[in-house]
């Protein structure tokens, strides 16, 4: 339990209890999405109403209250961004708020398939990082894992980022019995197309038609034989974020390890996250949250938010409570990926 005892020490500022300052959101724009990843969403999802998301307007004020409170790079993220309607226009807000100096970054995780058309806006607008999902470079696993029959479509997309002039990172979650033979050609791909790469362990999160445990590749597994073939060396990047990274020998391209299940790195945690409907999510591993959207629709949304967000810092765990014991999955969250904004 968190110790509530203790008084933030900035209260305009976002420190928690554990003294770590909160400078990086990941704000979710919707739940919903044109691929149905197996491990992320059930293939019938019931999504929000689009009466209970914020306006566009509303992400925006809401970005800006962070920004006021020390907020310096903010990700969108959902469910995929880039399908929700109108979404140009914050990502346009928020270059311009890079542009004056009031955010450091703001960057996207998107699973590609709208990168074809949008890429030169994105860059256009101010973005110049993406992050894109791709488990596998095989077309039929692809399918099978996202239940839709988009490949060729994400691999156009990430040749326009590429081309638009962002700088793209691939996330791929490592899926025993799926992708895992698939790893080091997705390693080699990589570095051929000089990217760099971040390979994430399934995480517990909502329910979904498998068993979690039967898809659980623990990535220390894969770490021997990926350093023997492709020469990494530890690297001291850090992010505040809970990837460990490796430079890969021929490019020294960067390889992160995110191993919510093998290590638990909450320690440095510099993040929160927001859903589309307004509530922050202080741990992706836990279930505790703060509404923000009655506070950013009160009459007095400044002082309210500062309220919630002070009781948000105050009750910001120390970490998830993610683990694989006696072949379980332990510290289970409801909530799915897409819901919370990966
Ligand atoms: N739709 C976008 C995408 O796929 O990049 C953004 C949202 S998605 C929820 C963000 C990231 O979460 C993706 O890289 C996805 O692979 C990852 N993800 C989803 N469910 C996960 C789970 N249960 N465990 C680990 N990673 C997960
Ligand atoms: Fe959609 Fe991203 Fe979830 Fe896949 S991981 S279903 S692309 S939100």
């Amino acid at each position: 339990m968190p110790d509530t005892s203790k008084q933030i020490s900035a209260p305009n500022k976002l420190t928690d209890t554990f003294g770590r300052k909160i400078s990086y959101v990941r704000l979710s724009v919707t739940d919903r999405c044109d691929l149905r990843c197996t491990y992320c969403m059930a293939e019938e999802m019931t999504f929000l109403p689009k009466a209970d998301v914020l306006t566009l307007e509303e992400l925006h004020l809401l970005s800006e209250a962070f920004m006021d409170r020390g907020v310096r790079r903010i990700r969108l993220t959902g469910g995929e961004p880039l399908v929700r309607k109108g979404i140009m226009w914050l990502i346009e807000r928020l270059g311009e708020d890079v542009a004056h100096g009031r955010l450091d970054e703001v960057t996207l995780t998107t699973n590609g398939t709208q990168l074809p058309h949008m890429a030169h806006d994105l860059y256009r607008a101010g973005v110049r990082r993406v992050n894109v999902s791709l488990d596998t470079l095989d077309p039929v696993l692809f399918r099978s894992i996202t239940r839709r029959d988009r490949l060729d479509q994400v691999l156009e997309g990430i040749r326009a980022a590429k081309e638009a002039g962002l700088e793209v990172k691939i996330n791929t979650v490592a899926l025993k019995g799926l992708n895992d033979l698939e790893i080091p050609t997705l390693v080699s791909w990589c570095i051929d197309e000089k990217l760099d790469l971040t390979l994430i362990e399934t995480m517990p999160l909502g329910e979904v038609e498998e068993h979690r445990e039967d898809r659980y590749l623990p990535l220390t597994a894969l770490l021997p034989s990926l350093t023997e073939k492709f020469r990494l060396t530890p690297s001291a990047h850090k992010t505040g974020g809970p990837a460990r990274y490796y430079r890969m020998g021929e490019t020294g391209n960067r390889l992160g390890l995110i191993t919510p299940l093998t290590g638990n790195f909450c320690d440095g945690c510099n993040r929160v996250r927001v859903t589309c409907t307004g509530r922050i999510y202080m741990c992706l591993g836990q279930d505790n949250h703060v509404d923000l959207r009655t506070a950013l629709r009160s009459n007095d949304p400044d002082s309210a938010l500062d309220t919630a967000l002070g009781t948000a810092m105050i009750e910001k765990p120390k970490g998830h409570d993610f683990e694989m014991a006696d072949g379980q999955m332990r510290g289970t969250v409801g909530r799915h990926m897409s819901q919370t904004g990966g």
